[in-house]
């Protein structure tokens, strides 16, 4: 393995750590206080595009980043949506 798979994996992994907090507030809490679901769309939207790049230049790393981020951003897309009234006391004004 080179340097550079070494790097892109510990990107990747710091990539899907930040997914955490988000998906465990929306998961646990059922709030979606924040969130722009529009935003999400794009997002998931650019991983699917991203990961077809990251396929056709057979990168290992960009590729499992890629399926990470569109399951990430569809799990906040689908709870999101189910939630989409909810507000944690956390949150409410
Ligand atoms: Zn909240």
């Amino acid at each position: 393995m080179f340097w550079y798979q070494v790097t892109g994996f510990v990107g990747s992994f710091f990539v899907v750590l930040a997914y955490i907090p988000q998906t465990s507030h929306l998961i646990k809490e059922h709030c979606s206080a924040g969130i722009s679901r529009y935003a999400y769309r794009l997002w998931f939207l650019g991983a699917v595009f991203l990961f077809i790049h990251a396929i056709m230049i057979q990168d290992a790393a960009f590729t499992i980043l890629q399926i990470l981020n569109a399951v990430f951003t569809g799990i906040i897309l689908v709870f999101a949506e189910r939630y989409k009234y909810g507000v944690c006391s956390a949150h409410k004004i």
